[in-house]
């Protein structure tokens, strides 16, 4: 028995097709916008919905032949482009309806905790730290259906703020993956960067501050032009400065209580650094760190079809007159 999940919550169209008793992967297949979306520096929602209407149907005619095993639709529905998210929704309606099959929303978010579990069995509870394009949360993952949100960002998400500073040197779209590239070659303390937050006893985020003090140090610099080194200098000392502030954040958290289990998932959890300074953490507080494998830590149907199996088994269903998108959720 299978089930079919589909993703298009930003600029990836991706179909994923799961083993409801094995939990193994029948098929995946993403296709990624990103080279489209570049040279905007950004998301071009319109023109993301009219890439996922040709990449989709694409798709999913690779993996007919599993048709007569599929035993339920699964789809993103919640948080995303709302114009996107709805190609989605919209094509799993119309199989759910033409296969007879009952179809299962999907949150996008519970979707990145459960990348952690593709293909194999789920370990909760556990405290995850979600670092996304559009999210940068603590949250408190007790079980699928009691997940708490403990922490998040005042403004800008971490990943997001990736994207803003490669934007501010035009170095292209998605910034994270180019940032820290450029970040290795370069000097972390060359410019002195404020750490966010810094005073406040709050566990909350805020990166709209530290991207500002980018462009100002930016600003300075284009006035004798921006070499590859000054760009490879911002770089390094934005991400070391990035990664402090959520680092002291999550040591405030783990003040508090030290959790058994902890997990960073999300797009942006594929940086190196953060990787690497969470993992000293854990380790010197003898916590079990779970990550995803880096090709499920940016958006995929794969992490949608894991929780679609756990709403399928708990018979979480939905009609087709029933499913929505929306763009926020304010809980999980
Ligand atoms: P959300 O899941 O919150 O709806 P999203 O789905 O658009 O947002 P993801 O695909 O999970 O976001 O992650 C994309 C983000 O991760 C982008 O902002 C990208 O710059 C960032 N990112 C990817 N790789 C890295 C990296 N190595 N370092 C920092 N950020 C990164
Ligand atoms: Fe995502």
């Amino acid at each position: 028995s299978l089930i079919l999940s589909i993703e298009s919550s930003c600029d990836d169209s991706s179909i994923a097709i799961t083993d409801i008793e094995t939990k193994k992967l029948v098929y995946h297949k993403k296709i990624s916008q990103e080279l489209q979306h570049s040279v905007y520096g950004g998301v071009v929602p319109e023109l993301a919905a009219r890439l996922h209407v040709e990449a989709l149907p694409k798709i999913l005619e690779e993996c007919k032949e599993y048709f007569p095993r599929l035993k339920a639709i699964a789809v993103t529905n919640a948080p995303g482009l709302s114009v996107t998210l709805m190609e989605g929704v919209t094509m799993a309606k119309a199989l759910s309806i033409s296969l007879d099959l009952p179809l299962i929303a999907v949150n996008h978010l519970k979707g990145h905790i459960y990348s952690l579990f593709i293909e194999k069995e789920e370990v909760l509870p556990m405290t995850v730290l979600l670092v996304s394009g559009g999210h940068t949360q603590l949250i408190e993952a007790n079980s699928l259906n009691d997940m708490k949100l403990i922490a998040s960002t005042l403004d800008d998400s971490f990943g997001e703020s990736f994207d803003k500073v490669a934007k501010m040197m035009n170095l292209g779209y998605p910034g994270g993956p180019i940032v820290q590239e450029k970040a290795l070659k370069g000097d972390e303390n060359r410019f002195e960067l404020p750490v966010p937050l810094r005073q406040s006893p709050n566990i909350e985020f805020s990166y709209s501050g530290l991207k500002n003090a980018v462009r100002m140090k930016l600003e300075k610099l284009e006035k004798e032009g921006l070499c590859e080194e000054d760009v490879c200098d911002i770089c390094a000392s934005f991400e070391k400065t990035a990664v402090a502030h959520i680092l002291q954040k999550v040591k405030k958290l783990f003040k508090q209580k030290i959790p058994k289990n902890f997990a960073i998932v999300g797009g942006a959890s594929a940086n190196i650094r953060l990787r690497t300074a969470i993992e000293e953490l854990c380790k010197a507080n003898k916590i079990n760190l779970y990550l995803s494998e880096l090709k499920y830590c940016s958006d995929n149907a794969a992490m949608i079809g894991r929780v679609a199996v756990e709403q399928y088994k708990n018979k979480e269903f939905i009609t087709v007159d029933k499913i929505d998108v929306k763009t926020r959720l304010k809980e999980f």
